[in-house]
């Protein structure tokens, strides 16, 4: 069985300065994001362990170890790749489009997600999800890694708002923080993200109206 594995940053720690220091970049990837590959490799063989050994009463605490923790790989893991040193400004092409079917505008969308991040109760995120069933771009507040997400819905942009992610720098200002990371969106990763979902299919076509 494949194992989960920390990816390396495509840019430097201090690539993205001076909206994320390299000491949070640093601290954040090679301490927070590596517990999670850890934690989630742990609960894979602590469920195995649990099966061999008929210990079936430890499996839903070890499921949602292993939901938390393989969560947080891929969440961090796509946080990476939406930000880039030289990213910011706005998308284009069939990415700015479906922003503007279903938001109304760039700017509602930007202030949309960015109230999302904000207003989080606790750990958590803000994420820009395709919803493939009814095939439209929405905002998710995700608690901690993996509640409240969109069933079915597939994060293209995600947001980190756990204190971790901006307190060395911002201290209490998390609104700078989440005010910053706009210079810093890479729309070519976000709209590769998008094509890609599209192609999703959970044969569902029979729940929603068909769109005219
Ligand atoms: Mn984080």
């Amino acid at each position: 069985m494949a194992n989960y594995t920390l990816p390396d940053l495509r840019y430097d720690y201090a690539a993205l300065e001076p909206h994320i220091s390299a000491q949070i970049m640093k601290l954040h990837h090679d301490k927070h994001h590596r517990v999670y590959v850890k934690g989630a490799n742990e609960a894979l063989e602590q469920l195995a362990e649990a099966r061999r050994s008929n210990d079936f009463g430890r499996i839903s605490q070890l499921e949602h170890a292993l939901a938390f923790n393989v969560s947080g790989h891929v969440l961090h893991s796509i946080f990476w790749q939406n930000l880039s040193p030289d990213g910011g400004g706005q998308p284009d092409g069939v990415l700015a489009q479906a922003i503007t079917r279903d938001f109304g505008s760039f700017d509602a969308f930007k202030a949309q997600l960015t109230h999302a991040a904000t207003t989080i109760m606790g750990s958590g995120w803000a994420a820009l999800c395709w919803d493939p069933i009814g095939r439209r771009l929405v905002t998710t507040q995700i608690h901690d890694h993996q509640s409240e997400i969109t069933q079915a819905g597939v994060p293209i942009m995600v947001l980190d708002a756990w204190e971790h992610a901006y307190y060395l720098q911002y201290q209490n200002e998390k609104a700078k923080f989440f005010d910053a990371v706009w210079n810093l969106w890479s729309w070519a990763d976000i709209a590769a993200r998008y094509q890609v979902a599209q192609r999703i299919d959970l044969g569902l076509d029979q729940v929603v109206e068909a769109r005219v």
